[in-house]
């Protein structure tokens, strides 16, 4: 039997939750160990989620531009395609990142320890390579698996997750996607650059439900000329193999009610990873979602243990889960009057074009008869968007109609992704609209569609008429 080893700290999962946690830590002073599964640090994020499927939706992106090109009298051939040497590029890059987050471990002198842990007591994880870790603190950092429906259980390869999809073994001919959110969206986009036919099946009567309809408006225009088929308020019913693939029963209103198709990528939400490690033996309550349950300081039910990221509730993103971590580090390394406070988690789908919001979103407005006044600014109008041949986008600002304080920001158009950390600083600083306005953007930028947003609330924008009364 091995000696224990004994630490201020132990983080269980090394995604951006986690890694982020144990590095700010040890920064701080507190003698950490990181505990992860995979032999490198990463996570779904780096391994199997943000890192590759944007390395792909790159490749996407340059084959969209090249066939834009064509409105400007750019001609390309259709391109080819090396998928051994795409995925390479892939794999390296996440490589190199993970490799990154190892070589950092041991800079700041994190107890890296590949290998699954399992909580024995309230001071005690089992790790399965046979190591003991004895802590004072704990931050449980566990993430999220992909959710699976017993109705696509068929034991099949031709039946994928996103973890399969990012693997890139083939480019099937036909592709259904169950579930037209994020990763259905996102990866249906890079299949079909790749050349597949795509068919998204989505539950509920609108994409990427939640998000506000006129955001997601223009994205759903331009995938009814890329995607095979978008079927709505439809529900797959039954899969089963064929000899060509897997035929699919769709349950809705569709010309089809049997297709077939080469694979099934699955994207129908995904699960906190809570059970199996112990949770229940040292009695940290979770939630009836499998979410453990945490306060404003992300402290679980046992208050020396915290939990942060995917397996401690929603929004499941990377950034949220990296906040989260650098807070619960603090408050371990001794600031314990820290509290999350933060007002604005931005969101971004890397489709095209992009949409991103943060704050309030319209949609929460309603549900909650809250008030708001709404700037909006469609990029028909805008110079930039024109020279990019890309006028299909909009901005918005909500404000408080009493105040003028920006509530929420929502875009949708090439590179909202990057834009939309604007609206996060102008909420997080308090700004109001008017603020905004009077803040000079370059030109021509797609950063101007955001002040003209806010310009439309105080009779400020040029490219935004407004009628004069007789
Ligand atoms: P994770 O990254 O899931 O890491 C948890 C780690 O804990 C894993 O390495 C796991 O193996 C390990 N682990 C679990 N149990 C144990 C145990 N008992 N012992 C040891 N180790 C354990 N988010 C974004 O913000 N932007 C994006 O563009 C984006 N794209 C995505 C694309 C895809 C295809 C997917 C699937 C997700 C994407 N996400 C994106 C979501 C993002 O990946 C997650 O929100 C993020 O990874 C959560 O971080 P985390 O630290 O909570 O957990
Ligand atoms: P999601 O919740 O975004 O979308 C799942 C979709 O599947 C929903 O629209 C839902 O209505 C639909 N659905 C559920 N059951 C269905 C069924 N039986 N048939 C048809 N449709 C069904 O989940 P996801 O796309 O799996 O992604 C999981 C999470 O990962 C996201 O919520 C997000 O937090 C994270 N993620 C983020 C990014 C990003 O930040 N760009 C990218 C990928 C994933």
């Amino acid at each position: 039997m091995r000696e224990p080893i004994t630490t201020d700290l132990v983080v269980l999962g090394g995604g951006p939750g986690g890694y982020a946690a144990a590095f700010l830590a040890a920064d701080r002073g507190v003698k950490t160990a990181l505990i992860d599964a995979a032999p490198k640090p990463g996570g779904t994020c780096l391994h199997v989620g943000c890192i590759p499927s944007k390395a792909l939706l790159h490749v996407a992106n340059v084959i969209h531009s090249a066939h834009d090109a064509a409105q400007f009298g750019i001609q390309y051939a259709a391109p080819t395609i090396d998928l051994p040497a795409l995925r390479a590029k892939q794999l390296k890059i996440v490589d190199t990142m993970a490799s990154h987050l190892l070589e950092l471990c041991k800079r700041r002198e994190v107890k890296h320890i590949a290998g699954r842990g399992t909580f024995t007591d309230a001071n005690t994880i089992q790790v399965d390579n046979g190591t003991q870790v004895k802590f004072q603190h704990a931050i449980i950092a566990t993430g999220s698996s992909p959710t699976k429906l017993p109705a696509f259980d068929i034991g099949s390869d031709h039946v994928w997750d996103s973890t399969a999809a990012l693997k890139l073994d083939s480019i099937p001919a036909t592709l259904l996607v169950v579930g037209g959110g994020y990763i259905g969206l996102e990866l249906g986009t890079v299949y079909t650059a790749l050349g597949s036919k795509v068919t998204v099946v989505e539950l509920t009567p609108a994409l990427l439900p939640g998000v506000d309809p006129d955001l997601v408006q223009p994205l759903q225009a331009r995938l009814k000329n890329e995607f095979a088929n978008i079927f709505l308020s439809t529900k797959v019913a039954k899969i089963t193999a064929a000899k060509s693939g897997i035929q699919a029963t769709l349950d809705g209103d569709v010309p089809e009610k049997q297709m077939t198709f080469e694979k099934v990528l699955v994207a129908v939400g995904r699960r906190p990873n809570s059970t199996n490690f112990g949770l229940d033996k040292i009695g940290v309550a979770v939630d009836d979602k499998g979410f453990i349950q945490v306060n404003e300081q992300r402290r679980t039910s046992v208050p020396h243990i915290f939990a942060i990221g995917d397996v401690a509730g929603e929004p499941m993103l990377a950034h949220k889960a990296a906040h989260e971590g650098k807070l619960t580090a603090q408050i371990i390394a001794g600031e314990s009057s820290l509290v999350w406070d933060a007002r604005a988690v931005p969101a971004v789908v890397f489709t095209d074009p992009e949409i991103a919001w943060c704050g309030l979103t319209e949609t929460e407005a309603k549900k909650h008869a809250r008030e708001v006044k709404v700037g909006k600014f469609r990029w028909g109008a805008s110079g930039r968007a024109a020279t990019l041949g890309r006028s299909d986008g909009l901005s918005k600002i909500l404000v408080d109609p009493k105040t003028d304080m920006i509530l929420g920001v929502g875009l949708a158009g090439p590179g909202a992704g990057e834009l939309i950390s604007e609206g996060v600083v102008a909420i997080e600083m308090g700004a109001t609209a008017k603020d905004l306005a009077l803040c000079i953007h370059p030109h021509p930028t797609l950063t101007e569609t955001i002040s003209e947003a806010a310009e439309t609330l105080h009779g400020l924008a040029s490219h935004f008429l407004v009628m004069k009364k007789n």
